[in-house]
Parts: structure tokens; sequence; C-alpha cells
């Protein structure tokens, strides 16, 4: 007998029908003799749907109640689901973050797991039920409910994966694995079988949102292997685990990420002590840099730019507005319209010449690159939004990664995948 957490996205659980789908899912796993616990995402786009509701009200919403608002969403879910599977005959019970045990620390909105009190879980299982539990959400010290940041149901379905020492967590979701490129961008992007921990994870984190990076990460230290599948077949997906017997490629995989914005402070004087006043500046009011280009400078004069999450340009803004005048640059730039692409493999730190090809890639692509990032198993390029598919789609192609079928679905516009990926921004 196997113990599996399945966890199942919103797409998955995105109407009754669908919620019936999963709970008849559930029903074979226990009828082939294995006890599972389920972990379930807000139906849809209802956590959207919360956000813009909690923006009606006001543009900046206490963080504290904002968690509190966004949880209900995988309280719908969890009580349907657990009705869904009584209907079918079998026992199942559903459990708030906090009735499951998930313990955080009080940083509201993007809070870490750091403990999990499975107690209730192990004692509902016992009884031979279908624990149902709400994916996204815990409680901390204050006993304040905390969320884990968008996509945290992954990370939640890992954790109680690890309290309770299943054999897998399953990821459901609506591509049946992990795939050499999002599919919906790169059509001939290939299914991988199996990768290993720190591939996915510098996937995930360069944007690859089939898996939250957090959950990559908790999975990585506590060795939990992860099936990541489809909702809708039973085809086996990709198995993210510890040792690839697969040959390491030079690349892995590509990913991109439209969420961050680039800022440029123009005029800037060209002496010691600017940058990090502007950086030290912008640490202190928590914005997240991530790249950092400085132009060559001209008449003691020269013009930086960055790059961070535009959740955080609100208070790049403010910042920037403050201190300029103390630094003496006259002005700054945003661009909101601009997409990161990630080149990602832990093979590459044994293999010279990923840049030069991936630049050269892009020139005959005429794909104007506007900051570049490295990291021993990641190469990162900013370009126009508009761009976006056309650099993923001939980097993978250039790198070898070029599967001969094509992904059926429909593909996204540039306008679409970055609404997909900065979604209720
Ligand atoms: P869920 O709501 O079930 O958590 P997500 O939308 O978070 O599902 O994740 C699934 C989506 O991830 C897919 O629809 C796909 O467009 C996207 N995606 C991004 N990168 C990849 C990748 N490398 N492989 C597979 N899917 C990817
Ligand atoms: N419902 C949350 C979100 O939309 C958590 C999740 O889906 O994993 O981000
Ligand atoms: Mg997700």
């Amino acid at each position: 007998m196997a113990l599996i957490v399945a966890k199942f996205g919103g797409t998955s659980v995105a109407s009754p029908e669908r919620i019936k789908n999963v709970a008849k899912r559930l029903v074979r796993i226990k009828q082939q003799g294995d006890a599972v616990v389920a972990v379930v995402s807000a139906m849809g786009k209802t956590t959207d749907e919360l956000m813009g509701l909690s923006r009606a009200v006001t543009s900046n919403p206490p963080a504290r109640e904002l968690d509190r608002l966004l949880s209900t969403g995988e309280h719908v879910s969890m009580t349907l689901l657990a009705m869904a599977i009584e209907a079918l005959g079998y026992k199942a019970m559903s459990f708030s973050g906090r009735q499951a045990g998930i313990l955080t620390d009080g940083t509201h909105n993007k809070a870490h797991i750091v403990k999990v009190d499975n107690e209730r879980i192990q004692e509902a299982l016992g009884r031979g039920f279908v624990p149902v539990v709400a994916g996204f959400q815990g409680i901390d010290a204050n006993d304040d409910v905390t969320t884990l940041g968008r996509g945290g149901s992954d990370t939640t379905a890992v954790a109680i994966a690890w309290g309770i020492g299943a054999d897998v967590c399953e990821i459901y979701s609506d591509v049946d694995g992990v795939y050499t490129a999002d599919p919906r961008v790169a059509p001939r992007a290939k299914k991988l079988d199996e990768i290993s921990y720190d591939d996915m994870l510098e996937l995930s984190s360069a944007g690859a949102g089939v898996l939250q990076s957090r959950a990559v990460e908790f999975a990585r230290k506590w060795n939990v292997v992860i099936h990541s599948r489809s909702a809708f077949s039973d085809a086996q997906g990709t198995f993210i685990k510890e040792e690839s017997e697969m040959e390491e490629a030079v690349i892995t995989g590509i990913a991109h990420d439209t969420s961050e914005v680039k800022v440029t402070i123009r005029g800037v004087p060209d002496c010691t002590g600017v940058a990090a006043k502007v950086f030290s500046t912008l640490a202190a009011t928590m914005v997240n840099v991530d790249m950092i280009i400085q132009n060559v400078s001209k008449d003691g004069i020269t013009d930086i730019s960055f790059t961070c999450p535009e959740g955080d340009l609100g208070r790049a803004k403010e910042t920037l507005d403050r201190i300029l005048p103390s630094i003496q640059a006259p002005y700054y730039e945003v661009d909101t319209d601009i997409a990161k692409v990630s080149l990602v493999g832990t093979g590459m730190k044994s293999s010279p010449g990923v840049a030069a090809k991936a630049f050269s890639t892009l020139g005959e692509n005429s794909i104007n690159i506007l900051a570049i990032s490295t990291s021993p198993i990641r190469l990162s390029v900013v370009v126009d939004l508009a761009q976006v598919s056309h650099a993923v789609q001939c980097l993978h192609t250039a790198f070898g990664l070029d599967s001969d079928s094509v992904f059926e679905e429909t593909q996204l516009s540039a306008e679409e995948i970055a609404a997909k990926m900065n979604k209720g921004r």
C-alpha cells in the first residue's frame, strides 16, 4: 500500500463537474488499496477575483486582512471536494491550514512554513478517511491566517507529504508534466520524464509556473519525490527527484518570466557611493532588485537600470522620488513591457559557449537584449515583452531541445503570457 499526497490546482477544480472528476480520481486511488491525502487550490480564478475585490475597496489592502480573505477560496474547494467524495460512498473530511497543522512565520502574503503538525491528518487517515486539505494557507504564532505566495498550494502538498512520510507527492495540473519550456509558448517543447531538484528549482525560480519554487526547495531539502502530472489523463508525468538517471544535458529547459519591470535612472553622476546609496535605499524599502545594468559613463554622467518585481514598483518609485534629488539625477523611466528569458541546466557549468550561442541566436532573430545576468547553471536575458515567445522558441531550437511533435493546445500571445503569469497583480 502506498501513501500518496495528491494536489489539484485551480484549473482542475474550476467547476462542480471537475471537482466530481477529482473525487472519482481519488476514489480510484483508494480502490487500488492506497491511502491518499488531497490538497486543493481555490476554484479557477477565485484567488484573482478575491484580490480584485480587495482592490475595489482599497488600493493598499492590509496584508493580514488580505490573507484572511484569500484563504477563503481554498475553503470553498476543500469542502466541495470532501462532499463529492462522500457522495461516491467514501469517507472524506476537509481541513483548513490551521486544522492541518501548517504553522508558518508571520510574513503575510508570502509566509514560510516553519512546522508541520499533521496529527489530525494522520488520525483521519487511520480511520480510513480521505483528508482534503486547503492549500496555500497556514497559521502563524499569533494564530493569524497566513498565505504562502501565489501557487503556494504546491508547497502545502510537499510539506504534508513530508509530514506524513508519503511515498510521492503528486501535483496535478492542466499540463501533463514539466516540459523543456512552457508548451503554450514553445509548441515544440518536450515533456521530461524526470528532472533533478537543482534544475527544477532554477526553472521555477526563473518563472516556470508549473511548480512553485518554494515547493521544489522544500522537496529538495527533505527529499520528497514530486510527480508533476495531468489532472485530465492517466499518463505518467515528470518525476522531480534527487538523482536523475538521464544523461546530463547542457540546457535542461528554458523559462520565461513577465512579472518584472525595468527602471532606468537617467543622468546619474558617475562618482563613488552613488550606486551604494541607490541600492541600499531600495533594499531598505524591501524592493527586490534582480538585475542591474550600468552604462559606460560619458562626461561623468551615466544611466543605471535595474529590474524588480512589478509588485515592488510602487515602493521603488517612492524611494527614487525621495532620493533622486540627493544624488543629482534628473529623472527615471519605467518599462513594464519586458520579459526575462532564462536558459537553465546544471550541465552548463562544464560547457563553455552557452552565452555566445544564445546571444548570436537572439541577434540573428533581431531580438534586442536589454539586460543579462548569469549563475553557474542559468543564463538570463531581458527582452521586449512582444518578443518573448519568439525568443523562447528560437533558443529552444538553437539548443536542440525541439520535439518532433507539436503541443496541440492554443498558443498564447505576449499579452496573454503576461496576464497568465502576472495574475491578480
Ligand atoms: P495549477 O493552477 O494547477 O497550479 P499552474 O497554472 O500553476 O497550474 O501551472 C501549470 C501551467 O504552467 C501550465 O498551464 C503551463 O502553461 C505553465 N508552465 C510554465 N512553464 C512550464 C513548463 N516548463 N512545463 C510545463 N508547464 C509549464
Ligand atoms: N489559490 C492560490 C493561487 O491562485 C494558491 C494556488 O493556487 O496554489 O495562487
Ligand atoms: Mg500552480
